[in-house]
């Protein structure tokens, strides 16, 4: 993996929900607590729930700048997380997911439902056409995203998708990794 900026600010797309494997939970609050230590500053969807909130919630107890990015009509479900050092409101999901993706620098994907599939699969599409090059890292817990993964190889097996596409995702299998992945990538920025 390598990035042509420095990262300064990672986004992480992830569940709404805890997911049912406590290990959900802990790596979420550990990814919060790695993201402040390295010293990166956090952007996310702005809510407090599920493993969204955990991570959010985990950074900025560790000190470090948490922007929330909610659309208006989600502020009351998903319950918008207090003490955020930024918070935007935004008019719908498309104008979220860009500032999303405007205000990072490379992005770390948790376990999540079909909305972290959405705003995986868009970065990764985004990129596929040459409209970014930040790094998409999927932290693969519990092998959660080896379905995704299988299925990004089919697409690219069956003649979909460039064979280069494959390497659109990097894949690690633990926050500590995520983290070593970020770090090892601005040492050579
Ligand atoms: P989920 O992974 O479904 O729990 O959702 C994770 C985040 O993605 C939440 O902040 C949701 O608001 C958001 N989300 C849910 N559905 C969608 C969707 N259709 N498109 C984009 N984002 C979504």
């Amino acid at each position: 993996m390598s990035t042509k900026t420095l990262i300064k600010t990672v986004c992480v797309y992830c569940g709404s929900r805890m997911g049912n494997k406590q290990l959900y939970k802990d790596q979420a609050a550990e990814l919060g607590q790695r993201i402040a230590e390295a010293g990166l500053s956090l952007v996310y969807g702005g809510g407090s729930i599920g493993l969204m909130g955990v991570v959010a919630r985990s950074a900025s107890e560790h000190g470090v700048d948490v922007v929330g990015i909610i659309p208006h009509h989600l502020d009351d479900v998903e319950v918008t997380q207090e003490g955020l050092s930024e918070l935007h409101l935004t008019d719908d999901m498309h104008q979220r997911k860009k500032m999303m993706f405007e205000r990072s620098d490379a992005f770390i994907v948790l376990p999540g439902g079909l909305g972290t599939l959405d705003e995986t699969l868009e970065m990764m599409t985004w990129a596929q056409l040459s409209l970014h090059s930040k790094p998409i890292i999927i932290v693969n817990s519990n092998n959660y995203w080896s379905p995704l993964l299988e299925l990004v190889e089919h697409v690219v097996t069956d003649g979909f998708a460039a064979p280069e596409n494959a390497d659109l995702l990097t894949v690690t299998d633990s926050p500590e990794g995520a983290i070593r992945l970020i770090n090892n990538a601005n040492n050579h920025a």
